[in-house]
């Protein structure tokens, strides 16, 4: 099987380390292609790339920059269906999720494509006459792309193109976990004909490959989408660039005693093991009424029972990335029975024909807030349940964690929805809604442990992506001095 190669200065190029890793389809632990693993050399190799491309691409009128955008959306269009299987086999996503990732890349180059029209800086009056003063919108620079599996074509899209339209060039490093989806996404931006340097995609490693984009000096901007825990690495040794982050979560869902429980069960079992429970919005935790807990639990475990579990073509929940994520649920499944919490459904790896990554969509109930399973990101199919007596122990409760991505309440009580988009401490607060479903339009990101104050799509989205400059135009002919001539 031959290596896919890395994309360096609009030429596929193989790795100044000769070595190749694996990339497995998850269902299956079959090889699905292989992949450079780049070293450092490869990394400085693109930002030199990216450098030399710099200034042409900044000096690109946006408007011109945004019919590349334009064309991305339009392939991406044509080979949705690829796309979202390929995502099937790498990542183990069911179809209809995959083929709702990588509309969002569509909806994110077509907003971004918009924003070649816009990209506003401010005009405001000057305090001194004949002075005129505004702020303009520029690029960063190089950036660093650094992404996670669990929307391989999705995220990477939502940083590419918000990059693009600003006018940055890109180093672009994807996790090792879903490698073949990079290279198809940069063959259409090849496809596109965005101009050699603009974009360049390193495979490998964190520790070669991410290491050296946050710590090379002339990359100025990285952009990180994973783990907290990595996360914070990269601010540690990212010194004064500017640093997007967007880490992890630990959802939750308050169920309140006058809630269409019917709903609140279809956005529990959405928000729980939809994406097999990887995404960083994933419902990991519900806090329900005590008056309708037993109802909810129930009419809970109903659904849950009949969900497939299997490859993502023909099943509702998929398999887990990898080995290691199925080792972390179980070891969580024992951890919340150590901790007296009691066990409804699930806690067992599974394997379909022999095979796959599989864990049981997984329920614990009677749990306290302060355990484990209650705190701690897991990232696979396992929800717990805590009981709660009023709106204000709920939201104690859903606020006592170090995340802060994403919350919900289904409630009947207008007055109990306005408090809780008041006072739940998450970045994203859905009324009678599950945890997960971001629209590009809309503004992306958490608070508290989930990030530093990033967002991501919508307008703020290119925030990430741009520095202001300040400009005045002194027209007077004379010197005038701030703060002094206009007294
Ligand atoms: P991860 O282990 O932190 O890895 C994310 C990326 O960082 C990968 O490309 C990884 O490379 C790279 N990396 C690892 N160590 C690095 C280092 N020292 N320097 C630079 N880069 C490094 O996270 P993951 O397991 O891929 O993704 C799951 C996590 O992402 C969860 O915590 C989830 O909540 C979070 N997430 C957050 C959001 C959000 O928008 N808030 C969205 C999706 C996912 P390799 O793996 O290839 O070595």
């Amino acid at each position: 099987m031959k290596a896919h190669k890395n994309y360096i200065d609009g030429k596929w190029v193989s790795s100044s380390s000769g070595q190749a890793f694996e990339s497995l389809n998850p269902a299956t632990e079959s090889v699905i292609g292989k992949f450079q693993k780049s070293n450092k050399e490869d990394v400085k190799k693109a930002v030199a790339a990216a450098d030399k491309a710099f200034h042409n691409w900044r000096d690109t009128p946006a408007p011109a920059r945004a019919k590349y955008l334009w064309k991305i959306k339009d392939l991406l269009i044509e080979n949705k269906e690829k796309l979202a299987r390929l995502e099937v086999q790498e990542m183990g996503k069911v179809i209809t999720e995959a083929r709702g990732d990588v509309q969002e890349a569509i909806d994110i180059f077509e907003y971004m494509a918009g924003e070649g029209r816009r990209l506003f800086g401010h005009t405001t009056k000057s305090e001194l006459r004949d002075k005129f003063a505004m702020s303009v919108r520029n690029p960063v620079g190089v950036v660093g792309l650094i992404t996670p599996w669990n929307f391989p074509i999705a995220i990477p899209a939502w940083k590419l193109a918000p990059a693009l339209i600003c006018g940055n060039t890109i180093v672009f490093k994807p996790s090792s976990d879903t490698p073949l989806c990079a290279v198809e996404l940069i063959k259409i931006i090849e496809k596109a004909g965005v101009p050699r340097g603009v974009v360049n995609l390193v495979t490998g490693s964190g520790n070669d490959v991410g290491a050296e984009i946050v710590e090379n000096p002339k990359i100025y901007g990285v952009s990180f989408t994973g783990s907290k825990e990595t996360g914070e690495n990269i601010l540690k040794s990212a010194g004064v660039k500017k640093v997007g982050l967007e880490l992890g979560g630990k959802n939750v869902i308050i169920v309140m005693d006058d809630a269409n429980l019917e709903l609140a069960v279809s956005g529990v079992v959405w928000g729980a093991f939809g994406t097999t429970g990887q995404r960083c919005t994933a419902t990991s935790r519900v806090v329900v009424h005590k008056k309708v807990k037993k109802k909810f639990e129930s009419m809970l475990l109903n659904r849950v029972k009949k969900l497939k579990l299997g490859p993502g073509e023909t099943s509702d929940i998929g398999p887990l990335i990898n080995k290691s994520a199925v080792e972390k649920s179980a070891r969580y499944s024992e951890i919340g029975k150590a901790e007296g919490a009691k066990l409804l459904c699930g806690g067992k790896p599974v394997k379909i024909n022999g095979r796959g990554y599989f864990f049981q969509p997984t329920i614990f109930t009677d749990c306290k807030p302060d355990m484990k399973i209650c705190r701690e990101e897991i990232f696979g199919p396992i929800l717990a349940i805590i009981e709660t007596k009023n709106f204000d122990e709920a939201v104690k409760i859903a606020n006592g964690v170090e995340y802060g991505l994403s919350s919900s309440i289904y409630t009947e009580n207008m007055n109990f929805a306005f408090r809780a988009i008041n006072e739940l401490e998450t970045g994203l607060t859905y009324i009678n809604s599950s945890t997960i479903g971001s629209e590009v339009h809309l503004p992306f990101g958490g608070v508290k442990g989930t990030g530093n104050g990033a967002r991501e799509a919508g307008i703020l989205g290119i925030e990430e992506f741009s520095e202001i400059k300040t400009v005045y135009f002194d027209y007077s002919g004379k010197l005038q001095k701030a703060q002094i001539d206009n007294e």
